[in-house]
């Protein structure tokens, strides 16, 4: 994948966004990986000097709300306003530092909507017509011959394992079968999605099944629970393509042209690979009958799976945040761990043994067992004041791997930039051990070299635990994050003043 420039970036503007989720019911992990991952690029490119805006949300009209909100006896909008809460409080619990939290219902987006079915409409990208086929209400989406699986004689949805529905009925239709060869094109380029396994796999798609219409209407006899068709109020906005304009609405479409432009010609759109149809084949050709352009990067994630099984509510194998967050103590050790284990291309097996280790090995024993050793070792033998004074042959080691990290991040592999960083702490956890410092009756050198180098791998950390990279760098006597990559410069810090020498992870 091409690198990112990250030069001058003070003016360059950066557009990341998650999926909004379906607040039937609390996040889980599953729900917090993705947001994580976005967050945590959101913060890497803000670090560097980026103008970037973060848009999460919840995504709040269908039939599958409705009928959650009827089983609890309540109106859908009650509903996801209590809801929508309790995904601000969980982000606000994992330091998501979004820009705006979307909802479906906010007035703006539901004028978007509007806006752009109207605009379909009237360019004749949308008919009427006659819709045949099997439902599932969970994914809301219409499942055609071969993408289901057969049980008993009964077609099942793969994702929920439950039966589809077959529903028949008058609808209207969007014109994507007049993009086919567009969105062909744009995925064989290969640039936009990444991994580019995802492009190769909708092109087979396209090319064994075509690219059919879409019915993006539901009659309101079946689903009340949406945004009205303009021009027939029989009729809601089919939810799929509610949701995915919200990625307009945020940037302040169509009234804030110059906003859109701006941003979304640097837009990384973060998705898990389920719904990866919809964020291509649909989402393109949406952007397209509009003129505009697909987003810059799409970048798609496998799944978190427990036991073989894709994380899901449907399927009770969910790991609570609360849990994990209790575990640890620090909700930050949420997202490093989230971070450690991401994986773009492969589903990832998660268990508690696996978080221990991950806990244990990098935080606990690599990372807190070597700010502890330095600080100590400063305050002891030099009083805290440290000055400047660089081994350039350890520092060319450090160089070495901190660059491998900083183009890793610019190429959105966070997981493996992530790495680095705990490749610089090992290597410097060695060279302590090497240099013996304690025994020096000079040891300005190595303990300078060494708060460097903690410096470095701590700015790397940053974007995946902004407060606790924060009072690490504060117990070394650093107040300010600045931006900018001039920082990450090996040598650039004049004297330290340690002041304390922090524990900052606990034994489980
Ligand atoms: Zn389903």
């Amino acid at each position: 994948m091409a690198g990112i420039e990250y030069q001058n970036t003070k003016r360059c503007h950066m557009y990341i966004t998650t999926p909004i989720y379906y607040p039937n019911d609390k996040p889980h992990l599953g729900h917090a990986y993705t947001t994580i991952l976005a967050d945590i690029i959101h913060r890497w490119f803000s670090l560097l000097g980026y103008n970037t805006y973060f848009l999460t949300g919840t995504d709040e009209h269908g039939a599958k709300l409705q009928r959650e909100a009827e089983r609890r006896g309540i109106n859908p909008k009650e509903f996801v306003d209590q809801m929508s809460e309790i995904f601000k409080e969980y982000w606000k619990l994992l330091g998501i530092g979004y820009s705006r939290f979307i909802r479906t219902t906010d007035y703006d987006h539901e004028e978007v909507v509007r806006y752009v079915v109207s605009k379909l409409w009237e360019k004749g990208y949308i008919y009427s017509g006659k819709y045949r086929g099997w439902y599932c209400t969970a994914c809301e989406k219409f499942y055609s011959e071969g993408e289901y699986i057969t049980e008993n004689d009964t077609p099942i949805c793969s994702i929920h394992r439950r039966p589809l529905e077959y529903i028949e009925e008058d609808t209207y239709f969007l014109k994507l079968s007049l993009f086919k060869d567009y969105i062909l094109k744009l995925l064989r380029e290969g640039s936009i999605i990444y991994p580019k396994h995802f492009s190769d796999e909708v092109t087979s798609k396209i090319e064994i099944e075509g690219l059919q219409d879409l019915s993006i209407a539901r009659p309101k006899t079946r689903v009340s629970w949406g945004i009205e068709l303009p021009f027939d109020n029989k009729y809601v906005v089919y939810v799929w393509i509610d949701a995915l304009l919200n990625y307009l609405t945020g940037l302040g479409y169509p009234k804030n042209m110059d906003r859109v432009e701006q941003y979304w010609r640097n837009s990384i759109q973060l998705i898990g690979k389920d719904i990866l149809w919809f964020h291509t084949a649909i989402w393109f050709t949406l952007l397209a009958m509009l003129d505009l352009p697909p987003p810059k990067k799409l970048l798609v994630h496998s799944y978190l799976t427990v036991k073989g099984q894709k994380m899901g509510k449907s399927l009770g194998n969910v790991v609570s945040i609360d849990d994990m967050v209790k575990r640890y103590g620090n909700p930050e050790v949420v997202r490093f761990i989230i971070a450690r284990i991401a994986n773009y291309d492969k589903d990832v097996e998660v268990s508690w043994d696996i978080y221990d280790s991950i806990y244990t090995g990098d935080l606990l024993n690599n990372y807190g067992n070597l700010v502890r050793r330095a600080t100590m070792l400063a305050i002891k033998t030099l009083n805290g004041s440290v000055v400047h004074d660089l081994d350039e042959e350890f520092a060319r080691v450090i160089d070495k791997l901190k660059e491998q990290a900083i183009d890793l991040y610019n190429n959105l592999e966070v997981s493996s930039a992530v790495k680095y960083a705990l490749d610089i702490l090992h290597e410097t956890n060695a060279y302590i051990n090497r240099k013996e410092p304690w025994k020096s009756s000079t040891p300005n050198q190595t303990i300078y070299t060494v708060l460097e180098a903690i410096r470095i791998a701590s700015l790397l950390l940053y974007p995946v635990m902004p407060v606790t990279v924060s009072g690490i760098l504060h117990s070394m006597g650093l107040d300010e994050v600045e931006q900018g990559l001039q920082q990450f410069k090996l040598g650039y810090i004049h004297m330290y003043n340690v002041r304390i020498s922090p524990i900052p992870f606990k034994k489980l």
